[in-house]
């Protein structure tokens, strides 16, 4: 059958020891744990792999001694390529330059559109991102795919068509933060326009940061935000994806706001979570190298002409 993958990428969160330093031992969160078989999202959780669900912790330390980094942990991810054996070492945020080609090459957008689909990225970016990496070149891994691929990189002009998702679900912080005129929407709202530009596209990719942020600020009030808001998106996308020909994926390129008693990343494992008609496609994922393969063959296989004689 054809597929279509909705992928959220959350920065930052593992799978860590339960406990009061781990915001996911004391924080309700019904939409992560519907994705775990109700199991929480912690070091305890049994891997689970169901029909239309796949859940564990995957390995994001690459076989490379020290912490995990978002530039070579992100180009892993997008790759399936281990970033931090071409750079010799975890670096970040921003890829290294070793792995400028890969991420141009094999990037998941090119790849996908490469087989016989579309992809999209659908975070929102404000003007002042173009003038700074403009300024500097420091293009995330995310964006250089874009550049890469020909993907459309979003603007406040597709947010206010709802044809984009704010970086911090809402668009609350584009206001608090960047005082730009944007309307609020509710992570439900949100969550319903990702999973309409999602049914143009055989892939779109939302990419979430805050986690990451929170982490290192080691907060468990911005901990709870953070994963309160991407609770309510997750139950928004599952509402939105039942019955259709989308799966969800979720996972992460390193460890850090699962531990809130160090500001730093962490080497425990990522969770990885599928759900939707394609999940036993990733039953067999056991690192973020596994993710981008696993993405294109289900997509090549379901998406594929009949090789059938009529
Ligand atoms: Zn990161």
């Amino acid at each position: 059958m054809a597929h279509r993958i909705i992928f959220v990428f959350v920065d930052g969160i593992g799978l860590g020891a339960p406990g009061s330093s781990n915001p996911f031992s004391t924080i309700s969160l019904p939409g992560f744990e519907r994705l775990s078989d109700n199991q929480p999202w912690d070091s305890d959780a049994k891997p689970v792999a169901g029909k239309d669900f796949s859940f564990r912790g995957i390995d994001a330390t690459l076989g490379i001694e020290g912490l995990p980094q978002s530039g070579t942990g992100q180009a892993t991810l997008f790759t399936g390529y281990n970033c931090a054996s071409i750079a010799g070492r975890h670096f970040g945020p921003f890829p290294h330059s070793a792995t400028r080609e890969t991420i141009r090459r094999y990037n998941v957008f090119t790849r996908v559109n490469e087989g016989t689909g579309t992809s999209a990225f659908s975070n929102a970016y404000p003007p002042v991102f173009f003038e700074h990496v403009r300024k500097r070149d420091r293009w995330t891994v995310t964006t250089r795919a874009c550049l890469d691929s020909g993907t459309d990189i979003r603007t406040l002009d597709h947010l206010d068509l709802s044809r984009a998702v704010a970086a911090d679900i809402t668009g609350e912080r584009l206001i608090s933060n960047l005082n730009l005129p944007v309307k609020v929407i509710t992570e439900r709202e949100a969550a319903r326009n990702l999973v309409s530009i999602a049914s143009d596209h055989a892939f779109t990719l939302f990419e979430y940061f805050h986690s990451d942020k929170a982490g290192h600020a080691r907060s468990p009030e911005k901990a709870r935000q953070c994963l309160e808001s991407l609770d309510q998106f997750i139950q928004g996308i599952l509402h939105h994806i039942e019955g259709t020909d989308m799966t969800l994926i979720l996972t992460s390129d390193h460890g850090n706001l699962e531990d809130l008693s160090v500001r730093t990343h962490t080497r425990n494992p990522v969770p990885f979570a599928a759900y939707g008609p394609g999940a036993d496609a990733f039953h067999i994922i056991t690192s973020i190298t596994d993710v981008t393969p696993q993405i294109v063959s289900l997509l090549e296989a379901g998406n594929a002409p009949s090789s059938s004689p009529r």
